[in-house]
């Protein structure tokens, strides 16, 4: 069987030789002879041929997050929305519906608004968390089902497995945007899922230093997606590729110790809210209140580290609170090191209306946090303090 041009979860770390691998930046490859250019650019004999056909440190990368995922190999993408655009575009033709959930990450939701009809692809939203609302908008039929879940950026958890028996019903392939709980806090192929992806630049990476996407799936769906990237030329790059499969070695480790203070910070923002703090509302599947507590129990192996908090006076207020951090960081993106603070209505659902967000439950008061691995007790400190002069015993619990 000739190689695939992506990583495979076959592939074993290497028992000789660098322990750590080589970064080779090469963009071609010396050839002994014309009939090695022939196999190799064929794909018949192993070998590099030209990076945007897939390169070491990308495979390398592959094969490690399908051995997380249990998948038969991944294919990776410059950026998390490169991946999603990959999985929409190779899977997809004019005439097929895509049925999307409505809670997704904005930048998501603006590509399969303002793109996809544009080649022809009808999308039609639903409602994960009402009642056979996903059985409404299968009813004509549909090639795909995209979820995100826990979502951005109420943490709200998806049961897939009902998600799997609808969509089959209908004939559906179900995709999933996994970003907010990487491995091992989730196993959506176990569960049924056709193709799960994360934004590699959050949780994968971890350390706010390295862009990418990537796709783990079965060998029939990984094909059209790697063909597709080949003729697009969304592939990662040698470098963050590097970056990244040097972090999933740490994954598991960061995702357990950032997990196990979200759980804390939770609880205690929770606790500052029940003491009056102006803190009208937490957003964490691990507390108990959580609409979706019990479901996140069964299908995930822990809550994870992201967590919104809602402080009463909307986006006035949350702005006060938010610039008196000394500690937590003000910024985008999610997954790294360090805690990070977001506020949604300005970044990862600007894009999206007023209407459309108030729809969703994101409140113009709301503060996303990606919990990060400092010192518990110093993230608690933070928080207390920028709380303190509105109100309420902010002292730490
Ligand atoms: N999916 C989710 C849930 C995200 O939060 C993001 C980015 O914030 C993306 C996808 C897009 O990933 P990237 O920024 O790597 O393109």
């Amino acid at each position: 069987m000739p190689p695939k041009p992506y990583g495979c979860r076959s592939e074993a770390t290497p028992r000789e030789g660098p322990l750590a691998p080589d970064l080779v930046r090469s963009t071609t490859f010396a050839m002994p002879s014309a009939e090695a250019l022939r196999a190799v650019g064929a794909g018949e004999r192993p070998g590099e041929f030209y990076p945007r056909y897939g390169h070491p440190a990308a495979r390398l990368f592959e094969a490690r997050v399908a051995a997380l995922e249990g998948a038969d190999g991944a294919v990776s993408f410059a950026s998390g929305l490169a991946a999603l655009h990959a999985i929409f575009c190779a899977l997809l033709r004019a005439g097929d519906t895509l049925v999307a959930s409505r809670h997704l990450y904005g930048g998501v939701v603006a590509m399969l608004e303002e793109d996809l009809p544009r080649f022809g692809i009808c999308v039609r939203w639903f409602d994960p968390f009402a009642a056979d609302d996903l059985e409404r908008a299968l009813a004509g039929g549909a090639r795909l089902v995209h979820v995100e879940t826990p979502t951005n950026p109420l943490c709200r958890v998806v049961d897939l497995e009902r998600v799997v028996t609808v969509a089959r019903r209908a004939g559906a392939l179900v995709s999933v945007d996994a970003t907010f709980a990487p491995p091992p806090l989730q196993r959506p192929l176990a569960l049924g899922i056709d193709l799960v992806m994360h934004s590699a630049t959050k949780f994968l990476g971890g350390h706010s230093d390295a862009m990418g996407g990537v796709v783990a799936s079965r060998h029939a769906l990984l094909e059209p997606l790697e063909a597709f990237r080949r003729r697009t030329g969304a592939i990662l790059a040698a470098d963050p590729a590097w970056l990244l499969a040097r972090s999933l070695s740490t994954l598991e480790l960061r995702v357990r110790r950032a997990e196990e203070t979200a759980g804390r910070l939770a609880r205690f923002l929770d606790g500052l809210r029940q003491r009056g703090a102006r803190v009208a509302r937490v957003h964490y599947p691990g507390l108990p209140g959580h609409p979706d507590h019990e479901l996140a129990r069964r299908q995930m192996t822990g809550f994870g580290s992201m967590l919104a908090f809602e402080v009463e006076g909307g986006l006035e207020a949350a702005t006060a609170v938010y610039d008196r951090f000394r500690l937590v960081v003000r910024a985008v993106s999610l997954g790294g090191v360090e805690t990070l603070a977001s506020l949604p209505v300005h970044t990862s659902h600007a894009m999206m209306t007023a209407e459309e967000r108030r729809r969703a439950g994101i409140a113009d008061g709301l503060i996303r946090l990606s919990v990060g691995l400092e010192p518990c007790a110093d993230l608690e400190a933070d928080l207390a303090a920028a709380l303190a002069p509105f109100g309420g015993e902010t002292t730490a619990l």
